[in-house]
């Protein structure tokens, strides 16, 4: 099996989520510290404050230092800080007592000028010191917020591992369907298709895979198809000329001149066939030629030889040719249409009959119509006169050596020059072919 892309996306998904929740996490705790400190230091100086105010009331109250030191001491003890009175001393220095009496862990000072009654200046240092109920406060918040963050770590990767997975199978499954039917379509079924569902690029991809296997398919058809008209079209020429060689070789048929003639015929319709396929394989490859092609021209050479065949038959042929109309493309190619259609006219009409040729002008269009007065086609033959192989029964009956080959290499050509072919036809009364092609 392939290395599965569902789990890979899963396993970034994932990998991304966690790593921006741990980098949350960080964010949020170094925010939080920052934040319960600020708060710590604000509400310690509005205390100091406070502290500071009531050691002036208490200097003010009283003159008796030894009161002083009492109401200090019991402050201190009430406000769990240490609280030292002393007077300014050159260098900064305090000299004085402690008046205190607070647990001994100690975090900050605050120092303020404080003025005794004496009129002199003391410094007052205030050391608070944390309460063990305070650090148990801070270490149970912080406890409790670690834990909600780890909470939502697991709960967002839990939910990041199930989207994901959901996410990236819907993402892969029309892929994995798509690679399932290349390889089946590449092993030989070719009607394999996959589901198309959606608006995304994976909808058109597998549109264009369906074409893709459509048109194999549709490839593979007409190759047999065309491999058993090969063989129906080959097999009663050859049967016909094995028959009379063998009746011949073992006495059973004259060789006459004939017999001789009848499997001659049938030879020159085996070459019929192999040259139709040779013409209808031109017909694969891009039109080699985009020349300047003069119709009337063209129409009337190719018309001059076909006289003959004509007048062997007592048909007349009449041409009635505008000149000057001119298309591009590929002028023997075009000769080889033209004359499949005016021998196919000539080869459909009985003797007495009539072959017409019109070219003329109709807006950007050159239209040449080629008309006869024989044995034309039924309606139900009409669609399919067009495609290889097809004859039509009132044809066959007249014995005319047709291929069925011919109109199909006419159709294509036209179709490569970027014209249309139709036809109009009566049975008894005769056709009218009519092509379509651009002007230059
Ligand atoms: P073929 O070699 O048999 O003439 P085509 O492909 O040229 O092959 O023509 C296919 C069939 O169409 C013919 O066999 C015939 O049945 C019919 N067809 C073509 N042209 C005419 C026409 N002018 N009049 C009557 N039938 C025609």
């Amino acid at each position: 099996m392939f290395p599965k892309l569902s789990w890979k996306l899963t396993f970034f998904m994932v990998l991304v989520s966690g790593l921006t929740i741990t980098f949350a996490g960080l964010l949020t705790d170094r925010a939080l510290d920052r934040q319960f400190a600020d708060f710590l230091e604000t509400s310690q100086l509005e205390r100091n404050q406070q502290m500071l105010e009531t050691i002036k009331e208490i200097y003010d109250g009283s003159q008796d230092r030894i009161t002083i030191e009492r109401q200090l001491e019991l402050l201190g003890q009430a406000t769990a800080a240490q609280i030292i009175v002393g007077e300014r001393r050159m260098g900064g220095h305090m000299g004085g007592h402690m008046m205190n009496r607070g647990p001994a862990m100690m975090r900050r000072q605050t120092t303020d000028n404080l003025i005794l009654p004496d009129g002199s200046t003391a410094l007052v240092e205030i050391i608070p010191s944390q309460s063990p109920e305070h650090a148990l406060q801070e270490a149970e918040f912080r406890r409790a917020v670690n834990q909600s963050i780890l909470l939502a770590a697991l709960f967002s990767l839990g939910a990041a591992l199930v989207l994901s997975s959901f996410f990236s199978w819907g993402l892969t499954k029309p892929l994995d369907n798509l690679v399932t039917m290349v390889r089946k379509v590449g092993a030989g079924d070719l009607a394999q298709r996959t589901e198309v569902r959606g608006q995304d690029e994976f909808k058109f991809l597998g549109q264009e895979f369906n074409q893709m296997a459509a048109n194999l398919e549709r490839m593979e058809q007409m190759r047999i198809k065309l491999t058993n008209d090969l063989a129906h079209e080959f097999r009663t020429p050859l049967a016909t000329v094995q028959a009379y060689l063998e009746g011949m070789s073992d006495g059973v048929i004259d060789p006459t001149q004939e017999n001789f003639n009848l499997v001659l015929e049938e030879t020159q319709r085996l070459e019929g066939l192999l040259e139709g396929l040779q013409e209808l394989a031109k017909l694969e490859q891009p039109m080699p030629k985009k020349e300047r092609v003069d119709l009337g021209n063209t129409l009337t050479s190719l018309v001059s030889p076909l006289k003959i065949l004509a007048a062997e038959k007592d048909i007349s042929i009449g041409l009635a040719l505008q000149e000057g109309l001119v298309t591009i493309g590929d002028g023997d190619m075009l000769v080889t249409a033209f004359r499949n259609l005016v021998e196919n006219a000539i080869k459909y009409t009985l003797p007495g009959g009539r072959v017409s040729i019109n070219l003329r002008a109709e807006q950007d269009e050159i239209v040449v119509e080629i008309s006869d007065t024989g044995i034309g086609i039924e309606a139900q033959d009409l669609p399919f006169i067009f495609e290889r192989f097809y004859r039509t029964d009132l044809s066959r009956s007249r014995q005319t050596g047709g291929t069925g080959i011919g109109l199909t290499v006419t159709a294509g050509i036209i179709k490569g020059h970027g014209g249309t072919i139709t036809v109009v036809s009566e049975p008894h009364k005769g056709s009218t072919f009519s092509v379509r092609l651009p002007k230059a």
